[in-house]
């Protein structure tokens, strides 16, 4: 079984589903030639393929192409079903940073023949995660930056605040369609500025200065 690790405090919480959303920032949906949808378009990604702060994403055979996304997770506290959005903030435990990582090619594929992304999500290491921090300890969620750098390079830079969809919102979609347990991790997609990870390279990441993560990139 898999738990969380907290910032600051000792606790056990284990890691539930994983929720993610995508095309949640407009300059990433323009950058993939992606229409916004109306509604967030939702995913899962297996628990199995968690991995922690100085952990290695490995490269799987099957793909030629790995991009990184870097986005704000949110932990859900308290078991809830059609949680109206005023009330979603009550459903929330805290915040990590999250990769979604992403075999490219086989999601291009995918998209053409309108097959599910489980595949090219679901690999195990693609969901590098970060600490936990609790919610008291974060003045605006919506103002928190998010930075990926490879090789001291950066890569995507931007902020919570471009994000199109609140995260009551998302909570409030999300708890319509699929109960929401303690433990769930909802991932509210990424900003601009995916890109390839190759053998060898350094990922640095951070969530405003509350959490990061550093990993290296390896092949199979
Ligand atoms: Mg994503």
């Amino acid at each position: 079984m898999l738990y969380y690790h907290f910032k600051d405090i000792n606790r056990r919480l284990r890691i539930g589903k994983i929720i993610c959303l995508a095309r949640t920032y407009r300059k990433h949906a323009e950058e993939m030639n992606s229409k916004v949808t109306e509604k967030p378009l939702l995913f899962l990604k297996p628990t199995s393929s968690v991995i922690f702060d100085n952990q290695n994403i490995i490269l799987p055979r099957q793909s030629n192409l790995v991009h990184h996304e870097v986005e704000l997770g949110v932990v859900i506290g308290r078991r809830g079903k059609d949680i109206k959005r005023e009330d979603a903030g009550d459903y929330i435990l805290g915040y990590l940073l999250g990769l979604d990582i992403t075999a490219r090619d086989l999601q291009d594929e995918a998209k053409k023949n309108g097959w599910p992304w489980s595949i090219s999500k679901g690999f195990d290491t693609f969901c590098p995660i970060s600490k936990v921090v609790l919610k008291e300890k974060i003045d605006d969620p919506y103002n928190l930056d998010l930075i990926l750098k490879v090789n001291n390079e950066i890569r995507q830079f931007s902020n919570t605040r471009y994000l199109i969809y609140s995260i009551e919102e998302i909570i409030e979609f999300v708890s319509s369609i699929m109960t929401l347990e303690q433990g769930d991790l909802i991932l509210t997609g990424t900003p601009e500025g995916v890109a390839p990870l190759r053998d060898g390279d350094i990922v640095e990441a951070k969530l405003g200065n509350i959490c990061s993560l550093k990993l290296k990139v390896v092949s199979t």
